[in-house]
């Protein structure tokens, strides 16, 4: 029986109601042997995360304001989930530390990661599970980089010695003891540190969704949930803003080859979104496998007659990272080489860069186009399959929109286009029709 690592994150832990699932859901399987808390959501829309009033209360110390009323609040949140679920449990003396530690100007971390720790001590009581700090497991390097390696075995080596366990996400530690919480979201990396410390079998992400979607919900309507998808295709959706998981997740897994099955707490019939690093037999349905997109690029056009183009588009290239500015495609003509960056690294800086370039490869002519969308269009088959590309064109062109830049990468894994802002929901309702039928 391989071991199952279970996350849960925020608005499944939000209240009682959402604890009394997380706990059916464990309890079903014996291999779910080790969990990974959140600290409370929002349990409904207007409400406020528990991590978002720990960093309130960080701030109102700082101004040397009271934090009675907001800290109070906090221990009505854990005490309404305590008393709900009927523990003979009490978090006071904790709350008292934390209190008191932020009246002494604790550091932000450590108030923000009190979210995950105080919930993971009452899902441990309530499950029955030991409860492990992370602060005992998670390590960082003195400049803040997480350190893998020593996190893996000294979580392996900890968790060896607890049949089942829950451990708080989101933080670790550092060097000199302090707590320190990775990005927001971060619980989700946790989890996949945890996987590949008891070398799970699959590492379950519980959320509010059934799954990753083929394309963004706000653009498309009801758009189909992917089965299965791999970590090198999630990447390239992440990158362009598809999320059901924060990015660095994938890594400590990835490196075990450990699947990630993205699942429905509120719907645990749903078998949700597989992530797998690759797949065998592929025989699904269709040829994509999501559609993301990005509004907010520009292109700067460079053109230069009998230009030595290697050197000529290294210089150019160096003009822009100078000024900090990213790259995210190079098309290049005979004559021309057009770079596409984000709008907002740019703004301001023109004037800059453009003196720079002219000063380096004194180009012809220099152009911009602002309000540029990109559209990545994704499948692990497009390798095997022909006119994947002229698909994609076809339904652009035949939505009326015009294409800009088209970029395949050299995996064959995704096609790029680059379309005007205005035209962006079309064109990808355009793709998304193509392909989804
Ligand atoms: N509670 C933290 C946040 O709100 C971390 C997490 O939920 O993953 O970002």
């Amino acid at each position: 029986m391989q071991t199952k690592v279970l996350k849960f994150g925020g608005s499944s832990l939000a209240d009682a109601k959402q604890f009394r699932r997380v706990a059916e859901i464990v309890r079903t399987e014996p291999s779910r042997r080790y969990v990974v808390a959140s600290a409370p959501g929002k349990r409904f829309s207007e409400d406020t995360k528990v991590t978002d009033m720990l960093y309130d209360c960080y701030h109102l110390a700082a101004e040397k304001k009271s934090i009675d009323g907001a800290f109070a609040k906090i221990e009505e949140r854990y005490n309404q989930i305590i008393s709900e679920l009927g523990l003979d449990f009490s978090l006071q003396d904790e709350f008292d530390k934390i209190k008191m530690s932020i009246l002494h100007h604790a550091g932000r971390d450590y108030i923000a990661s009190r979210g995950e720790y105080l919930n993971s001590m009452i899902l441990a009581e309530y499950l029955g599970y030991d409860f492990i700090d992370a602060e005992n497991c998670i390590f960082f390097f003195e400049n803040g980089v997480f350190d893998s390696e020593k996190t893996n075995e000294a979580t392996a080596e900890i968790l060896s010695r607890h049949e089942r366990a829950v451990i708080p996400g989101f933080y670790g530690v550092m060097p000199n003891g302090t707590i320190k919480t990775f990005s927001r979201g971060g619980s989700d990396i946790t989890g996949s540190i945890v996987a590949r410390a008891v070398n799970a079998g699959i590492y379950e992400n519980w959320t509010d969704v059934s799954g990753m979607l083929m394309a963004d919900p706000r653009l498309i309507d009801s758009p189909k949930t992917i089965d299965v998808i791999t970590y090198k295709e999630l990447r390239e959706l992440a990158y362009m803003g598809a999320t059901v998981l924060h990015e660095d997740a994938i890594f400590p897994v990835m490196e075990a080859k450990i699947p990630i099955n993205i699942r429905n707490t509120n719907k645990p019939e749903a078998s949700g979104t597989l992530i797998v690093p690759t797949v065998e037999n592929d025989t699904g349905s269709s040829v994509v496998t999501g559609i993301a997109g990005k509004v907010g690029f520009s292109t700067i056009t460079i053109e230069k007659g009998q230009m030595n183009k290697v050197s000529f588009i290294s210089e150019v290239l160096q003009c822009l990272t100078r000024h900090k500015i990213n790259i995210e495609h190079v098309p290049t003509g005979i004559d021309t080489i057009s770079v596409v960056v984000p709008t907002d690294q740019l703004k301001g800086k023109e004037e800059e860069v453009f003196a720079s370039i002219r000063r380096h490869v004194s180009p012809d002519a220099i152009t911009l186009n602002d309000s540029i969308a990109l559209i990545a269009v994704v499948g692990r088959k497009m390798v095997k399959s022909t006119g994947t590309a002229g698909r994609v064109f076809k339904a652009i062109g035949s939505a009326g929109v015009n294409i800009k830049m088209i970029d395949q990468g050299s995996s064959e894994l995704n096609i790029i286009v680059a379309v005007d802002e205005k035209e962006y929901i079309t064109a990808l309702k355009a793709i998304y029709s193509e392909f989804v039928k």
